[in-house]
């Protein structure tokens, strides 16, 4: 069964015109960190590895691609997490940085610290020689667009939001059996500047033990953080729920708590995976034994070899 890895590209509904480009991202990116793992590689390797390919497609709400935040501007966050120390690292309203996940492992690897905010992280960026771009760099038409939309009198970003998919993550076990998990946002669209959700916060937006198994969440980071979302499915995993039931378990107990709705990419120690979604729609790959299997709604499962690019 190992190893195994599990990407997603955000909980939602994916207007038509996208969904090819969705697609074809999320399985790029589990190709990308399945062959890191084929080679022996870590599975902290692999997860940053797919995420740094969808922060760096702009079909997604990650590094470029990025919704705006009130003033239109890019705030982002991006969490890491070890399975076998439950080390973590996070940045959080992060901004002029193309890879946020790459700076959240910094943190994890050469800080005493689990999360740098704000300034803060971008002093750290600079230190650590982490080149600063423009943050027109980040900004696409869509986002832009999606933003000026949301300027408008009545209008509801947080379920305009449900209509633009994007946050990105990743779960993975390599050979060694140690689990990680990586998850990158630019969070919620027309959010107040300075607002965090669930994404860098260890818990909700993803948890990784080497004992249990590991989360990547997406969808409304506001209910996702009342339910410590990861952590929920994780706990339902302790208590021998497998990994399909303990994260439909950790989705409905979000909906009917408190409304809200998203998706998980989970994993076990013995490689077995879920991609579940209680939004419509959630674009996942995973790969594992040559083979990758895709999907975008709910049932939708397609396989195809792994060395099949069509
Ligand atoms: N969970 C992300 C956030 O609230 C958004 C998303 O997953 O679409 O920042």
């Amino acid at each position: 069964m190992l190893p195994v890895v599990v990407v997603h590209g955000g909980a939602g509904i994916v207007p038509r015109e996208r969904s090819e480009k969705s697609t074809s991202g999320v399985c790029s990116a589990a190709r990308a960190a399945y062959a890191i793992l084929q080679g022996g590689g870590s599975s902290m390797d692999a997860v940053v590895e797919a995420v740094i390919q969808l922060e760096k497609n702009p079909t997604f709400n990650a590094g470029c691609g990025s919704v705006l935040n009130a003033k239109g501007d890019v705030e982002m966050d991006a969490l890491v997490m070890d399975g076998k120390t439950l080390s973590s690292g996070a940045v959080s309203a992060v901004r002029y940085i193309a890879n946020p996940i790459q700076l959240a492992r910094l943190v994890m690897e050469e800080t005493s610290h689990a999360c740098l905010t704000a300034e803060g992280a971008n002093q750290f960026a600079q230190a650590m020689g982490v080149p600063e771009i423009p943050q027109e760099s980040l900004i696409t038409e869509y986002s832009r667009m999606r933003w000026i939309k949301n300027l408008a009198p009545g209008a509801n970003p947080v379920e305009s939001q449900m209509g633009k998919m994007g946050t990105v993550g990743a779960v993975a076990v390599d050979s060694e059996g140690n689990i990680s998990c990586a998850t990158s946002t630019g969070g919620m669209l027309n959010k107040m500047e300075g607002r965090v959700g669930d994404t860098s916060c260890i818990g909700s937006g993803g948890y990784a033990d080497n004992n249990l198994g590991a989360v990547s969440t997406t969808g409304a980071g506001e209910a996702i953080m009342k339910v410590t979302l990861a952590r929920l499915i994780l706990f339902h995993m302790e208590r021998g729920q497998s990994v399909e039931a303990a994260s439909d378990l950790g989705l409905a107990y979000m909906k009917s708590r408190v409304g809200g709705l998203g998706g998980v990419v989970t994993v076990d120690p013995q490689g077995h995976w879920a991609a579940r979604f209680s939004s419509l729609q959630m674009v996942w790959a995973a790969a594992q034994k040559d083979t990758l299997h895709y999907g975008l709604y709910t049932g939708e499962h397609f396989t195809q070899s792994i060395d099949d690019q069509h």
